[in-house]
């Protein structure tokens, strides 16, 4: 049994679970790498220790700054656990749209919460990204952590979740399959296995359907923290720079319903409590999986706990408000004929 020094010692080394029932009837194994297991409860640990470290080698954060992010909550999280433990202030920007549980964690970690809008146009002075600007242009020693366009993020997964994966599976991964936010796991992760096995690795996006990266026309949807969506009336356009497209191979494109309802069953059977992002990446494993052979090996990300969703996939009201679960059948003893 380990024994840290520090809980950074914690983040990264995360297991992988052989989803044996969800896989049921499917010749190539599928394996899911639970990131939830990170001491902050989410895959942005590593992203968030990457980009404090690399950001204290360059000099843009020093004794006594602030770290300020823009952050669906989990990023933020990360950056407090790391951040707090070494002294810095951590201000972290929720999108209104954000599962209120987040920022209670982020709170509870001495993180200040600024939330505002992302539902504007980006233009917008009260979005998000430019509340979280203005923020850092005015308090002196802040620092912008901007997992967006850093390249410490995906550097954080091409450095340790990739060759996790690789020794793992002993290298028989032959397909990797994860959501794309900001696009540093899915692109720093990728890189590695491509590069490890010569290009026999396939990585596969698993993105809401109505997201841009998969070619959806950017209509809301309600897994959060994956997809990209554009806003009417902006020329928003820009892909982030985390984001390397070529790394990925093509898109699994999955319908809310079948991401919520796969994150159910993998709590209910499988016993991992995975947020809606798993569930879409999950369900693009399976998908993609039905077509493969027994040599082959999917290895799945899961990016979150299933806590930070109770009230919303996890909680069966919710579902049916949204029209995600069908009312209970009757299914009371039926008399038959003889
Ligand atoms: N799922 C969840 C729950 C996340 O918080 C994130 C990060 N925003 C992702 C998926 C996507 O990860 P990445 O930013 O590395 O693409």
């Amino acid at each position: 049994m380990a024994v840290h020094e520090s809980v950074v010692d914690a983040i990264g080394g995360t297991p992988l679970f052989r989803l044996a029932r969800l896989g049921a009837g499917i010749a190539a194994p599928v394996y899911a790498k639970a990131e939830f297991l990170n001491i902050g409860g989410s895959v942005k640990d590593r992203a968030a220790l990457s980009m404090i470290e690399a950001a204290e080698r360059d000099g843009l954060l020093r004794p006594g700054g602030t770290i300020v992010e823009a952050t669906s909550g989990n990023t933020g999280i990360g950056l407090a656990i790391v951040g707090r433990g070494r002294g810095y202030r951590v201000i972290a920007g929720v999108s209104d749209r954000s599962a209120r549980e987040k920022s209670d964690i982020l709170r509870a970690y001495g993180a200040e919460v600024v939330t505002a809008p992302t539902a504007l146009p980006v233009e917008h002075p009260d979005h998000l990204f430019n509340v979280v600007r203005r923020l850092t242009e005015e308090i002196p020693g802040a620092w912008l952590a901007n997992q967006y366009d850093n390249p410490a993020n995906p550097e954080a997964h091409l450095r340790t979740t990739g060759p996790e994966i690789w020794e793992q599976t002993g290298g028989r991964v032959t397909h990797f399959v994860a959501g794309v936010g900001t696009g540093g796991t899915i692109s720093g992760t990728g890189a590695f296995l491509k590069q490890v096995s010569g290009g026999a690795v396939t990585v596969v996006g698993a993105d809401p359907e109505a997201s841009v990266y998969g070619g959806g026309d950017g209509s809301p949807y309600f897994v959060e923290s994956i997809g990209h969506f554009v806003h009417p009336g902006t020329a928003e356009d820009r892909w982030p720079e985390s984001y390397r497209r070529e790394v990925v191979d093509r898109f699994e494109r999955i319908p809310d319903r079948e991401s919520l309802l796969t994150a159910r069953r993998l709590a209910r059977e499988e016993g991992l409590l995975a947020g809606p992002s798993s569930g879409t990446a999950v369900a693009a494993a399976l998908r993609l999986a039905r077509g493969l052979g027994p040599e082959d090996l999917v290895v799945v990300l899961l990016p979150d706990s299933g806590r930070s969703y109770l009230s919303k996939v996890f909680s069966d009201d919710w579902l049916r408000r949204w029209g995600f679960l069908e009312e209970p059948q009757d299914d009371g003893p039926t008399v038959r004929a003889a």
